[in-house]
């Protein structure tokens, strides 16, 4: 089946080449996803300062609503909305334990772009495991250091907060040791339990950790959108499902193992699979849970 938008794709150049994208951001997250776009689809991306936070924020004094994916489109809509314009670009993470290693600490970028006018969504994500997350909780007055070092402070900037939940003040983007002090003697003060919470402040301006994960996320944005569609010729071609079942080597059991990708168009029904493993390829009967129960 072909899309309604078959015939709209020119073939020659890139459809977003000279066009322009707004970026939603209140944090400046414009020098990590625009090169790489200008550079692969020559697409210029603009940015406008839009309240992100509306759709929930990293110190959750905000809840976040919906999946990352839907708040990332969400943000790029605000911006779009705001300017008047028919694409948009936004970004969203999410900080937390690493799908395949529980007790490694992850940040999952991912970055959207919206095309309103051929109605098309495409998105790519990155993780990243070398992400600086921590937090701790302290007295006024505490030795500080062996923290400091390791969340490369000021470097990465700090949040505090009194440790009992729901208390204010949350005192943000922290760079220097005498905001520390003062703050942790003021969210201290407050809490019933005479503690203040440290975290990592996790917005992207504060964080550099997190902007090299938006930049990869955003390079793999911009290496999708200059694959074109087989059939229809869309931008963003790419891997859109993975397909499970390699065979055990002892019994011929199929074990839940990647063994193609599915790629798709974001614009029409086209898809292919393409294998990952050879034909003959089977999995180690150790893997096996017939043979090795
Ligand atoms: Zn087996
Ligand atoms: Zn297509």
């Amino acid at each position: 089946m072909r899309s309604k938008h078959a015939n709209r794709w020119d073939q020659r150049d890139h459809p977003y080449s000279g066009r322009v994208a707004v970026l939603s951001t209140k944090h400046d997250k414009l020098p990590l996803v625009a090169p790489p776009l200008e550079r692969m689809v020559g697409l210029s991306v603009t940015t406008i300062a839009v309240d992100t936070d509306v759709l929930g924020t990293f110190t959750e004094d905000i809840p976040r609503l919906g999946s990352p994916l839907d708040t990332a489109i969400a943000k790029a809509r605000l911006g779009m909305n705001a300017s008047g314009g028919v694409i948009g670009v936004a970004s969203e993470g999410s900080i937390g334990p690493d799908p395949s290693f529980p007790f490694v600490t992850a940040d999952r970028e991912l970055v959207v772009l919206v095309d309103d006018e051929a109605d098309i969504i495409v998105w790519e994500s990155c993780i990243g495991q070398d992400i600086v997350a921590s937090t701790t909780t302290v007295h006024p007055g505490d030795n500080l250091q062996r923290f400091l070092t390791q969340v490369d402070f000021p470097t990465h900037r700090l949040i505090v907060r009194p440790n009992e939940t729901g208390v204010l003040p949350i005192r943000k983007g922290i760079d220097n040791i005498k905001h520390l002090t003062a703050a942790i003697v003021e969210c201290a003060s407050v809490s019933p339990d005479g503690c203040a919470c440290i975290a990592t402040d996790l917005r992207a301006h504060m964080c550099p950790s997190r902007q090299r994960i938006i930049a990869a996320a955003a390079e793999r944005l911009a290496k999708r959108l200059a694959q074109r569609c087989p059939s229809c010729g869309a931008p963003g071609w790419g891997c859109v499902d993975v397909l499970l079942g390699v065979p055990c080597a002892w019994c011929g059991t199929e074990i839940a193992r990647p063994r193609a990708e599915i790629d798709g168009c974001p614009a029409c029904e086209h898809r292919t699979i393409r294998p990952i493993v050879t034909p003959n390829f089977r999995v180690d009967p150790g893997q096996c849970p017939r043979c090795n129960p």
